[in-house]
């Protein structure tokens, strides 16, 4: 396995590039304000992604699955390569969200998170999801078996039909079903799932607000509000724009009664660790194109389209 690593100018990020010789796998390493004080990782599931989100730059192509071990290692290298002592961070969240969609490769998830779990007991491990059409029974006794495990759904938007364009991917659950597996996974695991949506000029009215809180009940679910950007953009320059658009509904919809957060992507600009800006990644699917396959989602043709960061 060769690993690169790459800074961000501020020293807050890391991202991590790993070569595994047929697949390729990113990790972002963050500290708030130090490891000791809170680390979160995200890291790959999958080399590429079959779901091909048109926002992600990860979704272009798809190699294979990581197995449980590759997920681990990308965990296991991150402490080491900065000397972080895990029993001395105090909180810790290793999210399976850089790469790949994590539901898709059940066996490899599931593998790494009991592993990861014997590791580090007390860290949080949270699953995002783009909301594949799976058997989500398994996942909910996974999360009751581990009980530090996180449920995440990539919403981003108040409509199947503006969804169904951001990810074309067809075997997903609709916003409905979503909706309804989160509150199964509620009263499984008594933890509420997040709904994660990324704010634009075009999903952030009242009535997307509204219409949010006719489908998801804020008594089983949290969001998260994340900021987008451009295909070619900068997050730095996505976050100056958005950050007041996503400031804005996560105050409309704080008024339905939602506990929310906003994903904060500062730090990445330089280093392309934001979703989509998988630079290295796509260089790699360049060189190796017998390995790579175009994902299905990318049937259609790649417009300008917004896209997230978590
Ligand atoms: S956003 Fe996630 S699910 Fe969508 S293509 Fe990218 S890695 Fe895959």
């Amino acid at each position: 396995m060769q690993v690169k690593r790459i800074d961000s100018s501020d020293e807050n990020v890391s991202k991590y590039v790993f070569d595994f010789g047929n697949a390729v796998a990113e990790a972002v390493l963050y500290k708030y304000p130090t490891y000791e004080d809170r680390t979160v990782i995200c890291c790959s599931t999958q080399s590429g992604c079959p779901v091909g989100c048109r926002f992600c730059g990860a979704g272009d192509a798809f190699v294979r699955s990581l197995t449980g071990d590759e997920i681990v290692a990308q965990v296991q290298h991150l402490f080491a390569d900065r000397g972080i002592d895990p029993e001395a961070v105090q909180r810790c969240q290793i999210m399976f969200m850089s790469m790949g969609e994590p539901l898709l490769n059940f066996g490899g998830l599931s593998d790494a998170i009991r592993k990861l779990h014997a590791l580090y007991p007390r860290f949080a491990l949270l699953i995002s999801t783009s909301a594949p059409d799976v058997d989500y029974e398994r996942v909910r006794d996974l999360s009751v078996e581990v009980p530090t495990v996180g449920l995440q759904f990539s919403v981003h938007e108040s409509t199947d039909e503006a969804r169904n364009a951001l990810i074309p991917f067809k075997a997903k659950l609709t916003l409905a079903q979503i909706a309804k597996e989160g509150e199964l996974w509620f009263r499984a695991t008594g933890r509420e799932p997040f709904f994660n949506y990324c704010a634009h000029d075009r999903n952030t009215s009242h009535e997307d607000a509204e219409r949010i809180y006719q489908i998801f009940n804020p008594m089983f679910w949290q969001a998260t509000i994340s900021v987008v950007c451009e295909r070619d953009e900068s997050v730095a320059a996505a976050n100056i724009r958005q950050r007041q658009l996503a400031t804005d509904f996560m105050e409309k919809l704080n008024a339905y009664g939602y506990p929310t957060r906003c994903f904060d992507p500062a730090g990445q600009d330089d280093i392309g660790g934001g979703c989509g800006q998988l630079w290295f990644v796509q260089e790699w699917m360049r060189n190796n194109p017998e390995l790579a396959r175009p994902s299905i989602g990318r049937s259609i043709p790649i417009v300008h389209a917004p896209r997230c960061t978590a």
